[in-house]
């Protein structure tokens, strides 16, 4: 039997991923935590090279995280290492309405469907919860006043749609046929043929692409600071990016690291103001600070960690290097239409629906494929917007389904 080890840490949106894709494939794995015990710590580091969580082993040969585990899945190329069969015989199953996306957007599209009587199944891929999960504070979301943490509001979100019915299956979508209805929809578990379907797949965190930060990934290289900011300790970070994401993930760092500089590639960020306030503080405090109108050009290091950051006036062109411990990417994300691309209109790489006053702002260019959330939105990309949308695709969905629009 295949010898699957992953090390993992509490609070790690990653490891839940990475944990996910085993589960959806029927790989039976050995979890070990590493979040307090730093014997394990330091055994993760020295088998693996690397300072991020999760880091997998099969059959002790060393895979990687998150990230390398599905691109092994992407090319055809985990259920070989697994040793689970790719060409078993896939459960087909009918369904009224299927929406695939676990985040704000499928959920709420899943409550309101269920409420409808659709009995919609949700597939929620490898990213349960989407991406609230990679967040701590969620401060406007409305009601949440006394402060809501991203994972425990989905979690209410997930709790809700069951409760009111909705099927949910940790699957992951990979091909899709959206040229005639019914719809069909392959997944790693079964094949799901629907008279609708609701896009709820989002977006995913968007990397420099420099060859020196693929190579740094996980030595001091990192998207998500709640998952790999514990390693860097009282040492000094940099957050590339200028957005509410980048000047969370700084904020969030403060309280663990010696120092933060965000790294921006213009003059001013274009972030909420109470974030701006708030990092204007702690450089006042000094316990960060910003350098304006700069691109990482170069991630350096000698020891298999990172130690510098090349970085380029954008205005001069002139190069200077940074010291630094870890260089947290927050640059904004890519929407999930991969799949879906040969079969939809796109624009910019996002979904296009009707919008309007059309009553049925939701649908696509194919009539019974509606979308929702960040994978159709290049500009408001909220939780609340996404959740919003969810429900209005559901409100479309049964319209439909019911006859009432074409
Ligand atoms: P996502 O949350 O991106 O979820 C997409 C879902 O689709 C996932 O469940 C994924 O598994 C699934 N999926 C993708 N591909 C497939 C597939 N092939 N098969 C099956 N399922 C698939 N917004 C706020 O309003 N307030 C905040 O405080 C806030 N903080 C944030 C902090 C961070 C660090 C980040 C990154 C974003 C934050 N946002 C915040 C933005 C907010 O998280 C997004 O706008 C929202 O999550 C989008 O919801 P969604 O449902 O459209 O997509
Ligand atoms: P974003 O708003 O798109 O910002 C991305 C940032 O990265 C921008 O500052 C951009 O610079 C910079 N950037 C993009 N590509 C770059 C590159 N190649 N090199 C260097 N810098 C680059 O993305 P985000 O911050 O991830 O936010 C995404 C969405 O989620 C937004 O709608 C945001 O409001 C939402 N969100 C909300 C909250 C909250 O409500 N508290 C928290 C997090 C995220 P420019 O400014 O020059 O374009």
């Amino acid at each position: 039997m295949t010898k699957i080890i992953m090390y993992t840490k509490d609070a790690c949106p990653f490891c839940d991923r990475a944990k996910a894709l085993l589960k959806a494939k029927g790989a039976a794995f050995t979890e070990i935590n590493i979040s307090n015990d730093d014997h394990v710590r330091a055994e993760m580091i020295e088998r693996s090279g690397r300072k991020s969580v999760p880091q997998i082993f099969i059959d002790d040969q060393h895979i990687g995280g998150f990230d390398d585990i599905a691109a092994l899945e992407a090319d055809g190329k985990l259920d070989p290492l697994l040793g689970t069969d790719e060409n078993r015989a896939l459960p087909r199953t009918g369904h009224k309405l299927v929406v695939i996306g676990s985040g704000p957007a499928g959920y709420s599209a899943a409550i309101y469907a269920a409420r409808a009587g659709l009995e919609p199944a949700l597939i929620s891929g490898l990213e349960v919860g989407g991406q609230l999960t990679t967040t701590t504070d969620v401060e406007n979301w409305p009601g949440g006043a006394e402060g809501l943490q991203g994972p425990d509001l989905v979690g209410q979100m997930h709790d809700h749609a069951e409760r009111t019915g909705a099927v949910l299956l940790n699957d992951i979508i990979v091909s899709a046929d959206l040229s005639k209805r019914p719809f069909a929809l392959i997944g790693n578990k079964g094949i799901y043929v629907a008279d609708s379907v609701i896009i709820a797949t989002g977006a995913t965190a968007r990397f420099l692409g420099l060859p020196s930060e693929t190579a740094f990934k996980g030595r001091g290289v990192s998207a998500c600071a709640t998952c790999d900011g514990f390693f860097f300790k009282d040492r000094k970070v940099v957050v590339v990016g200028g957005g509410n994401t980048a000047l969370e993930e700084a904020l969030y760092l403060s309280n663990i690291v010696s120092h933060v500089t965000i790294v921006h590639r213009r003059d001013r960020f274009r972030a909420e103001q109470i974030l701006k306030d708030r990092i204007n503080t702690q450089t006042k405090a000094g316990k960060m600070d910003v350098i304006w109108n700069h691109e990482v050009s170069e991630v350096l290091g000698d020891t298999g960690a990172v130690s510098q950051l090349r970085l380029q006036d954008i205005k001069s062109g002139e190069q200077n290097t940074i010291n630094t411990d870890a260089m947290f990417v927050a640059i904004g994300h890519d929407p999930n239409t991969r799949l879906f691309s040969e079969f939809l209109e796109t624009s910019g790489g996002y979904l296009v629906t009707e919008g309007g006053r059309s009553g049925r702002a939701t649908q696509t260019s194919v009539p019974g494929v509606f979308a929702a959330g960040d994978v159709a939105d290049p500009i408001y990309r909220q939780a609340v917007t996404s959740a919003a949308s969810g429900a209005m695709a559901a409100l479309d969905a049964e319209r439909f389904l019911q006859g009432g629009v074409d």
